[in-house]
């Protein structure tokens, strides 16, 4: 077997990363897309505690994203829309950072702000217009537009702003989205409310935001009442590489849901049983009934 001389991508990409001109994404600051981040993630990355590596996925899911980002840019290039792309929200404090993605001209002449963002393939197919656009979204847009020096600019600043969603697997339409932002002091209190949390963990090291609560999410979407049932941490600690925080990913298969067979949970299933057909209720809207071996003696759930 020695003699194949197996491609390995991820270790190549991986060690191609080191050659490239250094991240200038700076981890000691505080940044707009923070605000809807893990706040014990965010406040332990800020002040330098640990963190992994990141993984050749992580680095995939990066350079995927970006490419898709310079596309979109290309395309409004293309078609004399680009005011710009990348650009700060200059009104944000020193120690804050964040851009925008880019700025479109409208045919009436303003410009709106927007934003891309690309999304697991399976989300994307779960979803549906009402799942559009996510709320970190609509705050991370809303926070650049509140800070945006629109005087500064030649052009007027449309009242609308947009996220457009790709997938990142490329096989699914994109979803595009308008919105009012959201008024302003909803961004500069969740803005306070970070800081605060920064300040208290400089006071007492130990005095951190609390963990995300764990709870029943989908492993694997097969389909709009079809998948795979996991209880564990949100998906956000799939990506966080804070070491040695509680939640660092432990999933645990409570169920599955198929067309042919329903509902079957595994024996953990019971301990989250009401958390199960809450979460099924509301992603399904249908309503499902526990298997007999389980019903609590003497009644029904
Ligand atoms: S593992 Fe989860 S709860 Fe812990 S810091 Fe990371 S995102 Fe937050």
């Amino acid at each position: 077997m020695s003699n194949l001389y197996l491609f390995d991508v991820d270790t190549a990409v991986a060690a191609e990363c080191e050659h490239r001109a250094p991240n200038t994404w700076d981890k000691r600051k505080l940044h707009v897309t923070d605000l809807s981040a893990c706040t014990k993630q965010v406040v332990q990355r800020q002040r330098g505690d640990r963190e992994t590596p990141l993984t050749p996925q992580d680095i995939n899911m990066f350079d995927l994203a970006n490419y898709q980002h310079d596309r979109v840019y290309r395309a409004l290039e293309l078609q004399k829309a680009l005011v710009f792309s990348e650009q700060r929200a200059m009104l944000l404090p020193d120690e804050w950072g964040g851009t925008a993605d880019y700025g479109r001209l409208l045919p009436s002449g303003r410009v709106r702000l927007g934003d891309v963002k690309t999304s697991h393939p399976n989300w994307v197919q779960a979803s549906s217009p009402v799942d559009y656009p996510k709320p970190e979204h609509v705050l991370q847009v809303s926070t650049y537009f509140h800070h945006w020096d629109w005087l500064n600019r030649v052009y007027e600043l449309d009242e609308y702003v947009e996220v457009t969603y790709l997938d990142r697997g490329g096989a699914n339409p994109s979803r595009p989205t308008v919105f009012s932002p959201l008024p302003a002091h909803k961004v500069t209190d969740k803005m306070a409310a970070l800081e605060a949390w920064v300040e208290r963990a400089k006071v007492n090291p130990l005095d951190l935001p609390p963990v995300l609560p764990q709870g029943v999410h989908w492993g694997k979407t097969w389909g709009p009442v079809s998948g795979e049932l996991k209880y564990g941490p949100p998906w956000n600690c799939r990506y966080c590489h804070i070491i040695d925080c509680p939640n660092e990913r432990k999933d645990h298969i409570v169920g599955k849901i198929t067309k042919k067979k329903g509902l079957e949970f595994v024996p953990m299933a019971k301990h989250f049983e009401h958390e199960l057909y809450a979460f099924l209720f509301e992603k399904t809207k249908r309503m499902f009934s526990a298997p007999d071996k389980w019903l609590p003696e003497g009644g029904r759930l």
